[in-house]
């Protein structure tokens, strides 16, 4: 057994307890480390079991880590904002009066108490009067574009990824409550449990909403009829994650014609796109079975259907009752959470969701630094360099494709911080006179009928941001090649202007790196320049890139994510190629930017050590069994324990910082690491 690096390790470890001081410049703080675990072992727990012990998850939580820490700052940050413009006079119609009066109708709690079901009670009589199947579908449309149902399939309007600089018309499979197909499907234990809690909560809300107990039970059976049969012919996670097999764009006309057992020019019509000319249909099959349940399914049960749907979508906006019936099985069951958050949280949330720009602008005004954004940057700048390098210094991909990959690299389009320009919510009304339900309503029919006056025939523009400036995370675009980093996610502990490049590259820059690899993951890579889906590799080069993809999507099948379960390599597979690329691109451009002027080790933590746990740092985090069950099922995200531990493995320098050896429960021989960007 080679101990010499452990000790190392161990020894700096005793150095730094007598050492109190955590401001040391590195970013590191040692409290959140476990200087008693061998890093070569367990790396996540070296890296993270300070920081786990001191934060055991509290009931609100299925899972907290220091990114949801981050959050939770970012969220108290937002309260004090909120507050001081529910204490000021505004102006009817302005964006306060907008924020205030909405985070005031989500904390009443008293008055959804005293309304009780009245707000849902004209729509349940509705559907209790439908007598004719031809009445169905239009109903359901009616409620669907008040937000008040999920419909038997989504629609929506965006990039068309073969054109991608003009908008279409999407329909995409949906209608199921549990998201994921596998829910209503699998056989196994654990899912078959969920399934039978799932049904009795069903049965619960319906006898809530004044039904009586076996009408509950017959409605129950009829919404499982229908989900589990557009479930049976669903797209599994996995399968949408290959673009060219969910995109089946056809003239509207032929849909008309190839889907004719669902009236889409009275749903069109109603959604103000009924002179579409094109439409992508993403997975034809479940809508093929749509038109049959649409044909076959009793009418009773369509109307049951359509009630859950109602009181599903509705809950959390009613009595406290049906708010916390619902949190007991969303919450409880499928995650494993034992408390809702307090209102305020979630007032905070229903502001920033809805109109999140508005409270964004005042956010970044307050909390933002322009350095910030200079020092982002640079480092983006210093990572495209890094991700070039990276390129060329591929064995396996040849000159050609090596100069497309150049070229779209230099065209990344960047957003740091938050938009040029801000959303316009003038066209919304939040009318305090009216309930939060109705108010609920107007808010989704203003975000459908912004996105058709913003897009509906309109080319893309490419300065929407798809996130607030206030969230905690950040994306890449395929089809505008774009990278988006929000302010929210400029902090510790992935961002510390007073903390070295060790720290800000391990941390941020693997975050950058990341974003920029899914540019070049399994499927942004069939993505051109341009955003288009299209094919710019040389012959044999597309084959060799799945040949070494392959090692991480076995790597990762073979991770036990809890003792009867294991992780999901095919799922997780864009999300991992991204961790790998986003480390080796941000370590060689941490070894770029040091080079004239290496950093010190510091509390026996080498330059390089401490740019991987401040990687792993990011990643720190508690999470509930439940919680890893659903995840498993619906996340393209690996844990955050395995993001640690199932990504550096994969990562030479890591051996070398580190001295890990074939001793070292962790080490993976050379030839079975992955070797991709
Ligand atoms: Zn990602």
């Amino acid at each position: 057994m080679n101990k010499i690096s452990l000790f190392t390790i161990a020894f700096a470890g005793i150095t730094m307890l007598s050492c109190n001081n955590s401001k040391q410049g590195i970013g590191i703080k040692l409290e959140n480390l476990d200087t008693s675990a061998v890093p070569g072992d367990d790396f996540f727990q070296f890296a993270d079991g300070g920081w786990n012990a001191a934060h055991p998850l509290t009931d609100e939580y299925a899972r907290f880590g220091s990114f949801d820490q981050l959050a939770e700052d970012n969220r108290q940050q937002l309260k004090g904002l909120i507050d001081d413009i529910v204490a000021a006079d505004n102006e009817p119609g302005s964006n306060a009066q907008k924020i205030a009066d909405l985070y005031k109708l989500v904390l009443d709690t008293a008055r959804r108490d005293r309304e009780g079901l009245r707000p849902i009670r004209t729509w349940i009589k509705k559907i209790e009067d439908v007598k004719d199947r031809n009445e169905i579908f239009p109903l359901m449309v009616e409620l669907d574009i008040n937000g008040l149902a999920g419909n038997y399939f989504g629609i929506g309007i965006g990039a068309d990824m073969m054109d991608s600089k003009s908008n279409l018309v999407s329909v995409g499979q949906g209608g199921l409550s549990l998201g994921e197909k596998e829910y209503y499907l699998d056989t196994d234990e654990a899912t078959t449990a969920i399934r039978e809690a799932f049904k009795k909560h069903i049965v619960r809300m319906f006898t809530l909403c004044g039904f009586d107990e076996n009408t509950a039970q017959k409605k129950m059976e009829d919404v499982m009829l229908i989900e589990t049969r557009i479930a049976e012919k669903s797209y599994s996670a996995v399968q949408q994650r290959d673009p060219a097999a969910n995109y089946h764009k056809m003239s509207f006309a032929d849909l008309k014609k190839d889907f004719k057992g669902i009236d889409w020019q009275m749903m069109f019509d109603k959604l103000g796109i009924g002179d579409c000319d094109f439409v992508d249909v993403g997975q034809p099959e479940p809508i093929h079975e749509v038109e049959a349940i649409l044909a076959e399914v009793p009418v009773e049960a369509h109307k049951a259907l359509m009630e859950w749907q109602l009181i599903d979508h509705a809950a959390s906006r009613l009595t406290t009752e049906l708010d916390q019936a619902n949190f007991d099985f969303y919450g409880k069951v499928m995650s494993g959470r034992q408390e809702q958050q307090p209102w305020w949280k979630r007032a905070t949330s229903t502001v920033s969701g809805v109109l999140g720009e508005a409270i964004g602008q005042l956010y970044v005004e307050k909390y933002f630094p322009a350095s910030s954004k200079e020092r982002m940057v640079t480092l983006v700048k210093n990572l495209q360099i890094a991700l070039g390098e990276r390129i060329d210094a591929q064995d396996w991909m040849s000159d050609s494709t090596k100069a497309y990959a150049h070229t779209k690299l230099d065209a990344f389009y960047v957003k740091i911080g938050y938009p040029d320009k801000w959303k316009d919510y003038s066209k919304l009304e939040i009318d305090p006179a009216k309930t939060l339900f109705e108010n609920n309503i107007a808010v989704s029919r203003f975000f459908w009928q912004d996105a058709v006056e913003r897009k509906y025939k309109k080319p893309v523009d490419n300065t929407e941001w798809f996130m607030t400036p206030q969230t905690v995370n950040a994306y890449y675009n395929p089809t505008t090649n774009e990278i988006c980093f929000p302010a929210g996610i400029l902090q510790y502990p992935f961002f510390d202007m007073s903390a070295d490049d060790a720290f800000n590259y391990g941390a941020i820059g693997v975050v950058i790196g990341h974003e920029m690899t899914h540019g070049f993951d399994d499927q942004g890579r069939q993505f051109d320049k341009e955003g288009n889906f299209a094919d710019w590799w040389a012959e044999g080069d597309a084959d060799k890139f799945k040949e070494h993809v392959q090692v991480i999507v076995d790597h990762f099948n073979g991770i036990k994510v809890l003792p009867d379960l294991n992780g999901n390599g095919e799922l997780t597979l864009g999300e991992n190629i991204a961790d790998h690329g986003g480390l080796m691109v941000a370590y060689q451009a941490f070894k770029n930017a040091t080079k004239d002027a290496p950093l010190e080790t510091v509390n026996g933590f080498t330059p390089e050590q401490r740019f991987f746990m401040a990687y792993a740092g990011v990643w720190a985090g508690n999470i509930r069994d439940e919680e890893i069950r659903n995840r498993t099922k619906s996340d393209p995200h690996a844990l955050g324990r395995w993001r640690v531990n199932g990504t550096l493995p994969h990562i030479d320098a890591w051996y070398d910082a580190f001295g890990i050896t074939e001793d070292n429960a962790l080490y993976l021989a050379p030839e079975k690491r992955a070797r991709i960007w």
